[in-house]
């Protein structure tokens, strides 16, 4: 078995969808980024490199190539599935944290966990999201961003 972490946040402020774990999320502002700011892929993509000892989602994706503007960060998630098969690795389990003040994230949560099974070919019990405030203190408490925290255990032998 092997553990990753990620940590990324994104602050608000561009006239795009809010997309979180992969969900549209009905909100009056959208995440800014060079990708499609979905700053809970984000943050699971770092803990699965973590895990493979495979660096982080910026080696992989640099935000200076024009080649991943705007772009659906499940693609970017699957090509790192991708690498994690190459190597014989699956995911055991994952587990998410969205910090947002707003909006409310607990309706959209069990769609987020179905994508994120799908993408990480694992069971829905075995991917769990939850989403909290941080009772109006700091970036997020203040409504100035998103910040997601993901932690995934690896399976070393799957497939290959
Ligand atoms: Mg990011």
């Amino acid at each position: 078995m092997l553990i990753g972490q990620g940590i990324d946040a994104h602050r608000f402020g561009a006239a795009r969808l809010l997309v979180l774990a992969g969900v549209p999320v009905p909100h009056d502002q959208g995440l800014e980024a060079h990708s499609d700011g979905d700053v809970a892929i984000h943050a699971l993509c770092d803990a699965l490199l973590g895990a493979a000892g495979l660096g982080d989602i910026g080696r992989h994706f640099p935000d200076t190539d024009a080649a991943y503007a705007d772009i659906d960060s499940r693609i970017l998630l699957s090509r790192v599935m991708a690498s994690l098969a190459e190597r014989g690795l699956a995911v055991h389990n994952a587990d998410l944290t969205i910090v947002a003040q707003r909006p409310k994230l607990a309706p959209h949560i069990p769609d987020m966990v179905q994508v994120l099974a799908s993408d990480l070919n694992c069971p829905a019990d075995r991917v769990n999201v939850k989403a909290t405030t941080t009772e109006r203190m700091g970036f997020t408490g203040r409504g100035e961003g998103i910040a997601a925290f993901a932690v995934v255990l690896l399976q070393e032998g799957a497939g290959n």
